[in-house]
């Protein structure tokens, strides 16, 4: 076998060795990005559920401070029943007076505070039945992974172990340059020569269609052992058996 015809057998199980591992590789990238957006949310979900919890206990440090201060009240008020003089009965107004103020103050933060709690609440509802849509999405993506993975994975690696038999019958350096084309070609590594117009001797690059010099494709129908790449796309430049035929080399000078 010739070297052209070992790259085209190493091409066509190449090309469907990564065919089948992009479908598998989609189904990864799906899961991957369902599995990062749900990320997203679980640590939005735990960052507002500190920040109830973080309410809750100013809220409650509020209320302690509110009981405290009615238990106060209640002293003072029993204290001015029986206060000694006018003094003591005065200093006693006052701080009534002060502990009435404060108290409406932390009424009002509590206020506040609540109305806070409870949107944030209705934040967290809402963030957790995003969360629990997304993990529905991630789930599907998982199965879906799952399902593509045993459809494929035993042909898989048929394929991989043909495409290494195939591939180890050719010479390294032409093994790299083959392997560099599938890369940068997404598995298109070798392009057949097409015939554009047989009497005008005209021919093309079928991938990218750009015109091949007729000499190029004598060369081709010569020699079957070097790399001719197409000097647009660069893909590994090859002449279907049946079109072979019908090229005619031009007569030899005398
Ligand atoms: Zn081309």
């Amino acid at each position: 076998m010739s070297l052209i015809q070992q790259l085209v057998t190493l091409h066509r199980v190449d090309n469907q060795f990564r065919a089948l591992e992009g479908r598998l590789e989609t189904a990864r990238a799906t899961l991957a990005s369902q599995e990062r957006q749900l990320d997203v949310l679980t640590k939005q979900t735990e960052g507002m559920r500190l920040q109830e919890r973080q309410l809750k206990t100013t809220i409650h440090a509020l209320e302690v401070e509110v009981s405290a201060s009615l238990v106060r009240v209640e002293k003072l008020r029993n204290e001015l029943n029986t206060s000694a003089n006018e003094k003591a009965y005065k200093s006693i107004l006052l701080e009534l007076k002060h502990l009435e103020e404060n108290k409406k103050k932390i009424d009002d933060q509590t206020i506040g505070e609540m109305q806070r709690l409870e949107e944030l609440q209705k934040r967290i509802v809402e963030q957790l039945a995003k969360g629990a849509e997304r993990q529905r999405f991630c789930d599907i993506a998982k199965s879906e992974l799952k399902e593509r993975r045993s459809e494929v994975g035993a042909r898989l690696e048929e394929l991989r172990s043909e495409r290494d038999r195939a591939a180890s019958t050719i010479p390294d350096a032409a093994r790299k340059i083959f392997n560099a084309t599938a890369d940068s070609t997404d598995g298109e590594a070798m392009a057949a020569v097409s015939e554009v117009n047989r009497r005008q001797r005209e021919y093309a690059c079928s991938a990218c269609n750009i015109e091949m010099p007729f000499e190029a494709v004598l060369r081709l129908t010569s020699d079957q052992n070097t790399i001719f790449q197409c000097r647009a796309c660069g893909r590994i430049l090859y002449l279907e058996d049946a079109l072979r035929d019908t090229i005619v080399p031009a007569p030899a000078k005398k």
